[in-house]
């Protein structure tokens, strides 16, 4: 007799909280689990995500052992194996997937999270059944990914997709519109005006605080949209920005899906405003790709770990 597929764990490992999903193989979550990520710690992240991937394994006992994947900031080094770029800091230099493989006995998968919220969107998400799909992370940072035929892109250096640190295409904005903010914004990458420090949550803010000199948070700014002429006007900036920095994605990948997540994205009417600017900066004269919210919202990162194997 044939034995059915292993169920899936995935567990997303976040600066503050560590959340992990058993996924059937069909994708319904059987079990959730989050915790409290301990803080400098590296040997007690291992301690704790071994607990949480055997409390997983533990939720079915009488089914074989799932698979193990883990979406975490950053990415994996091909020269070295070691975490890189990760603003889980304590991780960065560590082999993370073997020190835990080790800990708990079982294969780990591992990518980054924007990859992770891609891959889940694209499997069984707002791209599902699309060929190219492009997962925007637009929340403390701006990231992104690249899925084609369903499966993750992540290039030789890891680092597919990562658009946030492309530069802002400032001078090509919409001679229709002005820009009221003042260009030369620095990047802790060291570059400057990258495309996150535009369309980051924090970007948000540093925009709002120019206009009005108050200072709120990205969320406060967007929730809801227009209630004041300041607020729509940043609205309508970012948007613009963020057609103009996605269009040099499209004139690239030509994906036929933009998912967009993180916490900028859970602002009402975001994609829809976007994808009516779109036209006028990509090279063709019709825009098919569609751009989307996240249908499985912030479930999405931790799905897509999941759907590493
Ligand atoms: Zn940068």
């Amino acid at each position: 007799m044939k034995s059915s597929p292993p169920d899936r764990i995935g567990i997303d490992l976040g600066g503050t909280k560590i959340e992990a999903v058993r996924l059937s193989p069909t994708g319904e979550i059987r079990y959730r689990h989050r915790c409290a990520t301990p803080h400098g710690d590296y040997d007690r992240i291992i301690d704790v995500l071994t607990e949480v991937v055997e409390m997983a394994q533990l939720s079915f006992p009488d089914l074989e052992p799932a698979t193990v994947g883990i979406g975490a900031p950053g990415a994996r080094s091909h020269k070295t194996g070691m975490i890189k770029n990760s603003n889980t800091t304590v991780i960065n230099g560590k082999n993370l997937p073997e020190d835990l493989e080790q800990a708990c006995g079982y294969p780990i998968r591992i990518a980054n999270d924007a990859d992770c919220f891609t891959l889940s969107e694209a499997i069984d998400g707002a791209g599902a059944g699309q060929a190219v799909v492009f997962g925007v992370i637009l929340g403390t940072g701006v990231g992104g990914g690249i899925c084609i035929d369903q499966k993750l892109t992540p290039g030789v250096n890891s680092i597919a997709g990562e658009w946030g640190h492309n530069p802002m295409p400032l001078d090509r904005l919409n001679s229709a519109i002005t820009l009221p903010l003042t260009r030369g914004r620095d990047c802790y990458c060291g570059q400057r005006d990258c495309i996150e420090t535009w369309l980051s949550g924090p970007g948000v803010a540093a925009s709002y605080a120019e206009m009005t000199g108050k200072s709120l948070t990205a969320k406060q700014i967007f929730d809801p949209v227009g209630p004041k002429a300041t607020t729509q006007m940043v609205f309508d900036i970012y948007c613009e920005l963020a057609a103009l920095a996605l269009s040099t994605v499209i004139n690239v990948i030509d994906p036929a899906c933009i998912v967009l997540g993180g916490g900028v994205s859970n602002t009402d009417h975001l994609a829809s405003a976007i994808q009516k600017r779109l036209l006028h900066y990509v090279f063709s004269d019709q825009v098919d790709t569609q751009v989307m919210a996240a249908h499985h919202g912030d479930a999405s990162g931790v799905r897509g770990a999941a759907w590493l194997w």
